[in-house]
């Protein structure tokens, strides 16, 4: 099959869907690669890198379109994107087909075939195309580097002739993925790290990188929170009080604060409100990374950086895996590799869209003119 990925329209997106060392391995499988000149550059792949690699260069996004069976993305398709495609093509991007109801009915009409990556189920075999996740480990380490470059202090204590300093005080609201990244960060750096999340059951996690757990006082709070499939709910009003008492008691010593909260399907659950940024000190920094959900922290600006009037630094960006796109597009491309291997069973350029298999049902949103999301639950865990 011809698998292409052309250049990111989406405004700042730097990330590209395939790396020149994914069509190698592409290649592998038996397929044939494609790419829209300049699609790489801004994730550090410029064209001679892929030619290299033995990937054709096409000039023009509709010519790509035309030329390939397999588009391959980033950022969802837009409706220009959709209307180049046609019966037997398929495309594979970053989807979140429950948010963008419309933009499904096009791809129907359209008559191909789409894969979302944010649809690849969350069960173990399917980890190496979770991109969910990759994007999410990235956004975490990246939190914490933006956070190191606002603040104007060292993460990690030190004693030196010019005197002593003292370590920074990190608190990670949220310890999914994107958390778990921000701990190792911060305690890798040095930073006297705390986090809390509602699942108790992610305390060990949290103590094995080196951060403390924040216990709340509070008898619920075994149960209060975890759900079956290891997702958060909303927390009851008591439980919710008594977690912003304890920010609240933190907040006056906290340099730093990442916040990672978030419940499936909802606007994400506001947990630094506008006193606690208050009672922060002068130069603190909140890197809210909740904020294309609405935020965690109440005077989060998306997609902007702000400063209160005491001095304290909100970074609301949404973009955190596309400013580190090389490392972003080498992982990304290689979630969409083993999508495209799952596809080829028999190394021979030739594609099954197995639609029996969990993990290649559970992405596939539109088959052949049928809108195919959501899927039925994974039959294996
Ligand atoms: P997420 O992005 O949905 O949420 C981030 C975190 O915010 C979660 O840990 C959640 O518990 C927490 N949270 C929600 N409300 C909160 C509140 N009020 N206060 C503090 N924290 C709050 O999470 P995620 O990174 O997608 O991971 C969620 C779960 O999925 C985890 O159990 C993770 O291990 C699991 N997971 C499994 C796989 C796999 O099996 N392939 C892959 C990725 C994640």
């Amino acid at each position: 099959m011809k698998i292409g990925a052309p250049k990111e329209i989406f405004e700042g997106e730097a990330r590209v869907a395939l790396t020149p060392d994914s069509a190698l391995q592409l290649q592998k499988l038996g397929h044939e690669c494609y790419v829209e000149s300049g699609a790489g550059l801004l994730a550090g792949f410029d064209d001679a890198a892929y030619e290299k690699a033995g990937v054709k260069v096409i000039k023009t996004a509709p010519a790509l379109f035309k030329e390939v069976d397999f588009v391959v993305k980033v950022r969802p398709p837009t409706e220009t994107e959709i209307k180049r495609l046609g019966a037997g093509q398929t495309l594979i991007s970053f989807f979140y087909p429950g948010q963008n109801e419309a933009l499904l009915e096009k791809a129907k009409a359209s008559g191909a075939n789409f894969i979302a990556m944010d649809m690849v189920p969350r069960i173990s075999r399917a980890q190496k195309m979770d991109a969910l996740s990759s994007m999410a480990n990235i956004a975490g380490y990246r939190a914490v580097i933006e956070a190191g470059n606002n603040f104007g202090r060292f993460f990690t204590g030190q004693v030196t002739a010019a005197g002593k300093v003292p370590p920074a005080k990190v608190l990670v609201v949220g310890a999914g993925v994107a958390g778990l990244a921000a701990i190792g960060t911060s305690t890798s750096l040095g930073a006297i790290t705390y986090a809390f999340d509602v699942r108790p059951e992610v305390a060990e996690q949290i103590e094995s990188m080196g951060a403390e757990f924040v216990y709340l006082d509070f008898k619920e709070e075994l149960t209060d929170g975890a759900e079956t499939g290891g997702y958060a709910k909303p927390s009851s009003p008591e439980f919710r009080e008594a977690q912003l008492a304890k920010f609240r008691e933190l907040a006056p010593d906290i340099d730093i604060v990442i916040t990672t909260a978030l419940i499936p399907g909802r606007d994400a659950p506001v947990l630094w409100t506008k006193d606690m940024v208050e009672m922060m000190k002068p130069g603190s920094v909140i890197v809210d990374l909740a904020a294309e959900r609405g935020g965690n922290c109440e005077l989060t600006v998306p997609e902007q950086k702000i400063v209160t009037d005491n001095g304290v630094t909100i970074v609301g960006y949404t973009d955190f895996p596309s400013r580190m796109a090389t490392q972003s597009s080498n992982l990304y491309s290689s979630n969409i590799r083993h999508m495209m291997f799952d596809l080829t069973p028999n190394k021979d350029g030739v594609v099954e869209h197995n639609m029996e298999d969990d993990v290649i049902r559970g992405a596939t949103i539109a088959y052949a003119g049928e809108i195919t999301f959501p899927p039925p639950p994974p039959k294996i865990k």
